[in-house]
């Protein structure tokens, strides 16, 4: 069979390449799918302070390309596609990108999970630069200055009490009037005082400027939901703080799940409901959502399916 692996891995982010890593040097010659984001989240950041081992701080999309060569190092591959459909119910298991159908004795999965954003351009244009997802990835450039967090949920609320330890103040936006998140955190927020409210309002564009090629926020426009008027908030940064949503999509009906679509394991371990078939990483993991804990899980899963495989042969 030209198409069949031991262990195929889908996606190449901290659990998908860590992983690759382990699975290689156990010998189970490991294939991973890299999908349309290759090296994962921290491609689209610029630097990262809190991985271990890098005290002066690297880049995203350079950590990454590390994890990558000391995967390949030890013989992992990589194969630039996506996954588009998977089928768990038989073994072994199948795969299909666009062009192959492929057969593997053992899945990781490390799909991920994705911040949710606003979806207006400007956000685009100002990721990375003033522009976030993660205040505990990014809170610490903000020191002394004013940033907004939109969302009125547990995250916007954590979000914006972790910025405060930084920020001059923050603002929280919310479309509504009243807050999703759980009591204790908004009295919490609400008791803080860095933290204000703006409620009713939507962001309608992000606004910044571009000295010397290096860009930054200077504010955000507002539109009032009741009333209709528009206004100008100046700010520094803008933290999303809307959700995330875990990139499981093509699991459903096949591995179990929370309603939010996170994958289930089982306790202390790796295992999906599906036997042969792990998950690592933020895909499975709505709690930490870090670089660091994603390779941690990524390092289980490798040792957990070398362990099945094994089991499998006795
Ligand atoms: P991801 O990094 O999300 O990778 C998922 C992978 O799955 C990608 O390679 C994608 O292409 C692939 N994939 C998805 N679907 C498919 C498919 N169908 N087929 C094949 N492949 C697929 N954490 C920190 O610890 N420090 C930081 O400073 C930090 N900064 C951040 C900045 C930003 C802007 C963001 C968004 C996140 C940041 N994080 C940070 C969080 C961190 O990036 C994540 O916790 C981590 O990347 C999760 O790793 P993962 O391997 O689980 O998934
Ligand atoms: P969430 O509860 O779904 O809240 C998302 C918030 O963002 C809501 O207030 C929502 O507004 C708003 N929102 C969504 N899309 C928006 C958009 N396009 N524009 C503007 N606002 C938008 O998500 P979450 O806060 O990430 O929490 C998810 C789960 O994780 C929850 O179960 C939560 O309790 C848990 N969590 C727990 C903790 C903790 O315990 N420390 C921390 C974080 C998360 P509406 O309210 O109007 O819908």
């Amino acid at each position: 069979m030209a198409n069949h692996h031991k262990l195929i891995i889908v996606g190449s982010g901290p659990a998908g390449l860590t992983a690759a890593l382990y699975a290689a040097r156990a010998n189970l010659s490991p294939v991973v799918f890299e999908g349309i984001q290759p090296g994962g989240q921290l491609t689209i950041t610029t630097e990262v302070e809190n991985f271990p081992a890098f005290p002066n701080g690297i880049m995203g999309p350079e950590l990454m390309e590390l994890f990558r060569q000391q995967a390949h190092k030890f013989g992992a591959v990589s194969v630039f596609a996506d996954i588009v459909k998977v089928d768990f119910s038989e073994r072994p298991f199948r795969l299909w990108t666009d062009k192959e159908v492929l057969t593997a004795d053992a899945v990781i999965v490390a799909t991920g999970a994705s911040a949710k954003w606003l979806g207006i351009p400007s956000e685009i244009e100002y990721m990375g630069y003033g522009v976030s997802a993660c205040a505990t990835c990014d809170g610490f450039f903000f020191r002394n200055l004013e940033v907004v967090v939109v969302g009125g949920g547990d995250t916007a609320i954590e979000e914006a009490t972790f910025l405060t330890k930084f920020a001059s103040k923050v603002t929280i936006i919310h479309r509504r009037d009243m807050l999703r998140a759980t009591k204790i955190m908004q009295d919490k927020a609400q008791r803080n005082p860095k933290i204000a409210f703006v409620w009713n309002s939507v962001i309608e564009e992000i606004m910044g400027k571009n000295e010397d090629g290096r860009k930054s926020v200077t504010g955000v426009r507002l539109k009032n939901l009741k009333t209709g008027e528009s206004s100008i908030l100046k700010t520094d940064g803008l933290f999303m703080g809307i959700g995330h949503k875990p990139n499981t999509e093509m699991f459903v009906g096949q591995l179990e799940m929370d309603p939010i679509g996170y994958l289930i394991t089982k306790e202390g371990s790796t295992r999906t409901s599906v036997q042969g078939v792990f998950a690592a990483g933020d895909v499975a993991d709505s709690t930490y959502r870090q670089a660091i804990t994603a390779a941690g899980s990524g390092c289980k899963a490798a040792i957990d399916a070398e362990r099945w495989l094994e089991s499998q042969h006795d």
